[in-house]
């Protein structure tokens, strides 16, 4: 027997929908690409979107068909994202700190028919678009008044474009299984590869990250993503913020602290997201001016692991909660976030740190496990470590124009992560697969023993890699990132971790250099690590 209730499809648009009845006077502020601040409302931006949408329809963009977006987070391309969704095209973000050669093929894989892009990317963009087989016109983000001459197919300035729709029109209705969105792993080994978002996914994913024990967003929260939308579907932000209806600021091209200081403060803003290189830039910008954060009140830190030390610095030095969070492009990509259940709030201090070094559990959507490489469960005891697999309605079961069967028997997905889990259901990344450093036949965790290396004063960024040994296989190498000005030996750095770690997890030697290099997500690259340090001799026992 069926329920009796309304079939009423998860649809992403019907989320700017609410927003625009239910907050439809609350402010999204972005920092313009062209410089000036800019201040709109969700009623305004669902109103342009529909003109998006239909100024798309009337260029023949059908259901199913690809649209790119190159661009930063602005009002013009929260409008595009819900445009493209709203007659079931799919937004595809693409990652403009990749190589050309890369952004090349994945638009060409993708089949984009058009592109939004930011006037920061165009010279970058005309260099390369020869490559772009499929775009048959790009659309720049700005106005008539600020539009470059350029030798962009059918280029023309988003504003023109969309002054010629009337915007009366309605959204298309469609299945919501329908695919709403798009975006391309890293792809650090092999090629990138696409995953598909489904309405339906994107929907239940913002329930679910919105929840109180997730980010705990409500209409009240001033929300600042520093995450871009090209980065993993913005961690949820462009769905669960107007889904809430929570003020959005938006950061546009400038990401630097001083930059995104000024927003914090200016506008208010009591909840941020991003990746741990751009709270170091903030941090440092509040320790050379002495500025607080008086408004903000809890901050996301994910992507990669957040050290100790910048969990403890936000939290002490600043009263701002740190939700440590964990998640991947393939999950939409929320997988769990680090909030405290009763059997850890009453913590304090150090111990209070330990559990934030987790990643935290999941919310209701996201099932874990941890297996052996055979695919045996281990147990829940926060100290045994396998590989962390996932299953939910809003993971990836397929990439894009790709058959490889990715899920095990049961239907979960291998993460790529080997994971500890604790008896209350918390998770503890211990490592990538590929990075975990195999010593005689035991794991080490680079990760914990990167987390340590920044606890010292004098250090800026820490990066662990395994290099060759004739005994063990492969032991640690700690490479270093010092602070300005500051000077520190080998011996000083290692005598800092002794009696933190077991013995034998202690790095060989210690490499200083001027700079770690990141991915276009600013993960730590470790496959150009391990290259350069490839001959690398440990110094003898
Ligand atoms: P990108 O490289 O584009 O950021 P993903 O967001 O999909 O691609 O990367 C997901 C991976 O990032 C995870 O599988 C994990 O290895 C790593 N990661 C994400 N968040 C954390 C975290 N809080 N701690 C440690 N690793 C993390």
């Amino acid at each position: 027997m069926l329920g009796l209730m309304q079939d009423w499809p998860l649809l992403c648009h019907r989320i700017i929908d609410h927003a625009a009845i239910q907050h439809g006077a609350r402010p999204v502020v972005t920092r313009s690409v062209e410089g000036p601040i800019h201040t709109t409302n969700y009623a305004d931006i669902r109103k342009r979107a529909l003109k998006v949408a239909q100024r798309l329809d009337r260029d023949g963009i059908k259901l199913g068909d690809r649209v790119a977006t190159l661009a930063w987070n602005t009002w013009r391309h929260l409008e595009c994202w819900y445009g493209i969704l709203g007659i079931g095209a799919i937004y595809h973000t693409v990652n403009p700190r990749l190589f050309a050669e890369q952004i090349c093929w994945i638009v060409n894989h993708a089949e984009d028919r058009m592109m939004f892009v930011d006037l920061t990317f165009l010279p970058i963009l005309e260099k390369h678009a020869h490559g772009l087989k499929t775009i048959e016109r790009y659309v720049v983000l700005t106005d008539a008044a600020h539009m470059p001459k350029t030798t962009l197919k059918n280029a023309v300035a988003y504003e023109e474009w969309i002054a010629e729709a009337d915007g009366d029109f309605a959204w298309k209705s469609f299945d919501e299984n329908t695919a709403a969105g798009m975006c391309y792993t890293s792809g650090t080994t092999g090629n990138p590869k696409g995953v598909l978002y489904s309405h339906r996914s994107n929907v239940l994913h913002a329930f679910m990250a919105s929840l109180p024990d997730a980010k705990g967003i409500a209409a009240r929260d001033v929300v600042l993503p520093v995450v871009p939308l090209f980065h993993a579907n913005c961690w949820s932000l462009a769905f669960s913020t107007p889904l809430t209806g929570a003020s959005l600021i938006l950061p546009g091209a400038k990401l630097d602290g001083p930059s995104i200081y000024e927003l914090l403060d200016t506008y208010k803003v009591t909840f941020t997201a991003g990746v741990p290189t751009v709270w170091l830039a903030l941090l440092q910008e509040l320790e050379k001016t002495g500025a607080k954060l008086p408004h903000l009140k809890r901050i996301v830190i994910g992507g990669s692991a957040s050290p100790r030390a910048m969990t403890q610095k936000f939290q002490d030095s600043y009263g701002v909660e740190v939700i440590h969070a964990w998640g991947m492009t393939e999950m939409s990509p929320l997988g769990s976030l680090c909030t405290m259940k009763p059997e850890y709030a009453a913590l304090t201090g150090e111990a209070k740190l330990d559990i934030q070094m987790k990643q935290g559990h999941p919310p209701f959507g996201v099932e874990m496990k941890i297996t052996d490489d055979k695919g045996k469960n281990l147990p829940w005891d926060g100290k045994t470590f396998g590989r962390l697999k996932v299953r939910g309605p809003a993971v990836a079961r397929r990439y894009f124009k790709d058959d490889s069967e990715i899920l095990d028997q049961e239907g979960f997905f291998d993460t790529g992560d080997v994971a500890t889990m604790d008896p209350h259901g918390y998770m503890q990344i211990t490592d990538r697969s590929k990075d975990v450093i195999k010593s005689g036949g035991e794991w080490i965790s680079s990760i914990d023993l990167e987390n340590l290396a920044v606890g010292h004063p004098k250090v800026a960024e820490a990066a662990v890699i395994g290099v060759q040994h004739p005994k063990w296989d492969e032991r640690p190498l700690l490479v270093v990132v010092l602070k300005k000005d500051q000077r520190a030996s080998k011996d000083e750095i290692l005598a800092f971790m002794q009696g933190k770690i077991a013995k034998w997890w202690m790095p060989d030697d210690v490499a200083f250099v001027e700079e770690i290099p990141h991915t276009a997500t600013g993960k730590i690259l470790k496959t150009e690590l391990r290259e350069r340090f490839k001959d690398y001799r440990l110094p003898v026992q």
